[in-house]
């Protein structure tokens, strides 16, 4: 398959989906929650920058010995409560933004997938694919949450707090001002060896949880060859190795408030000491009772969103590498079109059709199928043999579209499989593999795979032609139970496979060693139910052995 990085970078640009680029749609798409957003942030950061300046006065009030009346305690309340409504309808606001970014980010990666290739799922373990859709995604919901707007935030209050300070005590400012940058290294230094014992203590407990299971799962091997002793070591080192990366993280947690605190008070008491002083310290320090208690507060929160942009910056860090991986995904090559020619009208009635094909699985490796010819004409029977490894599945499977192949052409009824609609594909083939795969929902969904246009009637009538709709009546809630790995037995889950196959009673039946791990007489209910489900259509199969069924049916044998 061409599946070279090289062809990355020529994708059309249509099919090109960039993070930043939902992001910007989200945006678009609610103006007006952004621009509010925007709005609800900075009346955020203005009213907590008031309370301290009402209590100013009011203090201001009473040591000068007048009365602080009603209204100016009310206001102070207002302002408070305001302040807090505001930044709890920010967080919120902040939060409902990332879902739905997230929401678009996910759907369109769902898109994406739908759109690539089989050579994908080939060459990426479904773990790193499962991986993009969650944790990347996640680091890019933090974003919001707890990243670029609320470092933002942040800055602005920030900087907010250090400007009213240096309005009313230029000394303190500049104190403030030099003690900043060695306390916010400070500060990202706690945070930094605070999530790497995190990140130890968390892969200590995986690995511990981990020997539990592996531990069941082999106990009596262990008895057997008397390995107790070294599981329990093993064990024990696991848990002690978390113990110890958790004790270092609760450690930095607890030395760094009191680290602030003092830092807090050590300033507040020089700028005290120093506001007592006469001449020019005086001048830089000196302020009234009320001012004192406004910068003291002021003081004491200019801590929080310094600790904050600190774990900002790391969440900025770990979306950064969640955006880079997501990028990478948008940019995986899609299904590519059927190469070479167009293939030109096949001969009239042929259901099947494979040219000078040539296949290999992934590219630069040994080729499958070399110059490969194939014609299956409508209403034939036709099994595949040959020795194991030789490309029967792969025949099969090209004939479904899963792949395309490298050279030569694949028509299905006079198209190229590719370009057939997902809609359709149910009404021109149904592919029957030895595996049945099994969705979530009830027994009925296994066979429409929650596809609308299959009615409950055509269900019914797939399963009575397969011979298992007295199994099913059965059941406790019959089609509508939910079906389990237990629900059935193997014989009767390939049953359930022809049944999902033929449920829109589809031309073509392309069937797949689908007796191949069954006894002999659970393969004779399946070959029934095989031969009733053949009836009429066009059947290409593989099979080690020939089935019992070339006996009443003209069926060609094709030796690969
Ligand atoms: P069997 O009778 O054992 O089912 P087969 O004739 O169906 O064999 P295929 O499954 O088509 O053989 O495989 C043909 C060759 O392609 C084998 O050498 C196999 O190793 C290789 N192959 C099959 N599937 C893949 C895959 N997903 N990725 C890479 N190579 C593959
Ligand atoms: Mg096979």
């Amino acid at each position: 398959m061409n599946a070279n990085k090289s062809e990355k970078t020529s994708q059309p640009s249509a099919d090109q989906f960039s993070v930043l680029r939902v992001i910007i749609s989200a945006v678009q798409n609610n103006l007006y929650m952004s621009l509010l957003l925007m709005a609800v942030t900075a009346g955020s950061i203005l009213f907590s920058l008031l309370p301290p300046l009402v209590l100013e006065r009011i203090i201001d009030m009473i040591a000068a010995g007048k009365k602080a009346g009603l209204s100016i305690a009310a206001s102070y309340f207002m302002i408070t409560a305001i302040s807090g409504f505001l930044d709890a309808a920010k967080e919120s606001m902040i939060t409902i933004f990332g879902q739905k970014v997230t929401h678009r980010i996910r759907t369109a990666m769902s898109e994406k997938l739908n759109r690539l290739p089989a050579s994908y799922f080939i060459e990426n373990e479904p773990g790193v694919t499962a991986s993009r859709f969650v944790n990347d995604v996640n680091t890019i919901e933090s974003l919001f949450s707890s990243g670029v707007i609320s470092m933002a935030a942040d800055i602005c209050k920030l900087t907010g707090i250090l400007i009213v300070i240096f309005t009313k005590s230029t000394g303190l400012g500049l104190m403030l001002l030099a003690v900043t940058p060695a306390l916010f290294l400070m500060t990202r230094l706690f945070q930094k060896r605070m999530l790497k014992a995190q990140l130890e203590s968390r892969v200590a407990v995986g690995q511990t949880s981990q020997q539990i299971p592996e531990t069941l799962n082999n106990i009596r091997t262990i008895r057997i060859l008397h390995q107790e002793k070294y599981m329990l070591g093993r064990y024990g080192k696991t848990i002690e190795q978390g113990f110890q990366a958790q004790e270092r993280s609760n450690f930095y947690d607890a030395v760094y408030s009191p680290i602030i605190i003092s830092i807090s008070a050590l300033l507040t008491g020089i700028m005290m000491a120093a506001s007592a002083q006469s001449g020019i310290i005086r001048q830089f320090f000196g302020m009234s009772a009320g001012t004192a208690a406004a910068v003291i507060a002021y003081v004491g929160s200019f801590f929080d969103p310094l600790e904050s942009i600190g774990m900002e910056i790391q969440n900025i860090q770990s979306a950064a590498a969640g955006f880079r991986r997501i990028s990478d995904f948008f940019k995986e090559n899609e299904q590519k079109k059927s190469p070479g020619q167009e293939p030109g009208l096949p001969e009239k009635n042929t259901a099947v059709c494979l040219r000078s094909v040539s296949f290999c699985y992934k590219e630069g490796e040994r080729e499958i199928l070399h110059d490969f010819n194939l014609t299956v004409m409508e209403g034939e029977s036709v099994i595949l043999a040959g020795r194991t490894g030789i490309g029967k599945s792969t025949v099969i499977k090209l004939i479904a579209g899963l792949y395309l192949p490298e050279r030569g052409f694949v028509t299905l009824f006079g198209r190229s499989p590719d370009t057939i609609p997902d809609a359709e594909k149910r009404q021109l083939f149904g592919y029957v593999e030895q595996q049945f795969h099994l969705i979530p929902g009830t027994v009925g969904d296994q066979i429409s795979l929650m596809d609308p246009q299959v009615s409950g009637l055509q269900i019914e009538q797939s399963l009575r032609m397969t011979g298992l709709w007295e199994t099913v009546c059965c059941l406790p809630q019959g089609i509508h139970t939910p079906c389990t790995e237990n629900l059935f037995s193997q014989g009767q889950f390939q049953l359930l496979s022809i049944a999902r196959a033929v449920v829109l009673n589809p031309k073509l039946l392309l069937l797949d060693e689908i007796t191949a791990n069954l006894d002999s007489a659970t393969e004779t209910q399946v070959l029934a139910a095989l031969e009733a489900a053949s009836r009429n259509r066009t059947v290409i199969s593989v099979s080690h052995r020939l089935y019992g069924m070339e006996k009443n049916r003209n069926m060609r044998l094709i030796t690969l």
